[in-house]
């Protein structure tokens, strides 16, 4: 596996001539994320990068050459209405228009500055609306939190929580991409088939009572691979657009009456909630860490699955973060209240397992696709990524400031995830926010 390099673009003394960014912000000058907002004027899509409260409009950029000596296919891809044709591009080119981006926004020392410019490129974040970053044709979600797959297993099956194909094959399922939503997007309560043990004698249709939210990454495919043409564990990191938080809002009662034989259905395909803005995995390349120290006793994965890069520097060291605001907390002004923390670094697979192995019957996937990790959950109670482990079903509700208690989510309760990379000698970046109201 090629890993991707840590560069003069990471170098923590950078400072960028747009002044929020240099103020502990999640989008300082080394994380560059990229996202598609509207203008309010034309109404039009254009590809954007955050910098600080600000966006740096790439269409705009292309209109005063701020672009020019980047790989043709780079220019044309900027002036695009999705980051689709980006994704498209080959690491070495994502890489150049990194680099550019820096200087671009660089306070010293550039050979190239957008500063002059800053009235024409520059925009406000508070003044744009942010959407999908891309045409998402395909999304899968993975299961690759062993400790998520534990916790859920022992719940419905008790003496054999973990089923024994769990650490041979990254599971996961084809999801819907149809009813993916950016952060921000309401999401409506669905109507199911609800679970008869809970329900009565035989199953009813009506509204969700088990309402839950799965703390995930989204991680955005580049590059395509022809149908019939795997790819191998070696390549599968350059496939690595980059990632984002990815919410897979759950109806659990639903769920557990669908679920089996073939996984989940209606319980999962109502909304899937992103945050818009995409951290490269060139941004990344300082917070990479060691794929999951399998203990004595279970299996190496299997040659197809294996690389030594991939086990040294395989995993995202992303920490993640619940919080929950419910309309009578908001009301009476209570701030949001933390619900759980994990880390991405905790998974079972790596995500360039999860491509090689999607890929490895000959699968296509194509610029753009989605992929979910999961729900992130750690050993601990306070690392549990969703309200069926963190509720244990309902059973411990969890308290609120004002006197409320929570088991699964309530109408006007908000859902807010957000992320952040910090190691010695490195910049804190972060990933912005994905959030989400339920309404009824
Ligand atoms: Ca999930």
């Amino acid at each position: 596996m090629k890993t991707t390099p840590i560069d003069e673009t990471h170098t923590p003394a950078l400072k960028s001539w747009v002044e929020s960014a240099n103020q502990g912000t999640d989008f300082p000058i080394q994380n560059l994320p990229l996202g598609v907002f509207r203008t309010s004027g034309s109404g039009s899509h254009r590809i954007g990068v955050a910098i600080g409260d600000s966006v740096l409009d790439l269409r705009a950029c292309l209109d005063r050459s701020l672009l020019t000596g980047m790989p043709t296919r780079v220019l044309s891809a900027c002036g695009d209405e999705t980051l689709n044709d980006l994704m498209a591009c080959p690491d070495v080119e994502r890489r150049a228009l990194r680099h550019r981006l820096s200087h671009l926004l660089r306070a010293e020392g550039a050979q190239v500055t957008a500063k002059p410019h800053a009235v024409e490129v520059l925009l406000a974040q508070r003044e744009v609306r942010m959407v999908l970053p891309a045409r998402i044709q395909d999304y899968t979600d993975f299961y690759a939190s062993i400790d998520h797959a534990t916790n859920v297993g022992s719940m419905m099956r008790p003496d054999n929580p973990l089923l024994p194909n769990y650490k041979w094959v990254p599971i996961g399922y084809h999801g819907r991409s149809s009813s993916i939503v950016v952060s921000g997007t309401p999401v409506k309560r669905p109507s199911g088939q609800i679970d008869p043990t809970a329900a009565g004698p035989t199953p009813h249709f009506e509204p969700t009572k088990l309402l839950d939210y799965e703390l995930e990454m989204g991680i955005f495919i580049a590059d395509r691979n022809e149908l019939g043409a795997a790819t191998p564990i070696t390549e599968a990191g350059s496939r690595i657009f980059g990632l984002c938080l990815l919410n897979d809002w759950s109806a659990r009662d639903v769920q557990k009456w669908e679920y089996q034989p073939l996984g989940p259905f209606l319980s999962k395909n109502f909304a899937t909630s992103i945050s818009p803005w995409v951290v490269t995995t060139e941004a990344l390349a300082p917070f990479r860490s060691a794929a999951f120290h399998r203990p004595a006793g279970d299996p190496q994965p299997l040659p197809h699955l294996r690389s030594a890069q991939d086990q040294a520097l395989g995993a995202f060291d992303v920490a993640l973060e619940v919080s929950l605001s419910t309309r009578s907390m908001r009301w009476h002004g209570h701030a949001p209240v933390k619900l759980s923390r994990s880390n991405v670094a905790s998974l079972y697979w790596t995500p360039a397992q999860m491509i090689a192995h999607h890929t490895s019957g000959g699968c296509n996937l194509n610029p753009g696709d989605l992929l979910g990790t999961g729900t992130v959950s750690g050993k601990e109670k306070a690392s549990r990524g969703c309200l069926l482990e963190l509720t244990t079903r309902g059973k411990e509700r969890i308290e609120l400031p004002g006197g409320e208690t929570r088991g699964f989510l309530e109408d006007g309760d908000e859902v807010i995830f957000t992320a952040s990379c910090t190691r010695e000698g490195f910049t804190r970046i972060g990933f912005g926010e994905c959030r989400g109201v339920v309404v009824g």
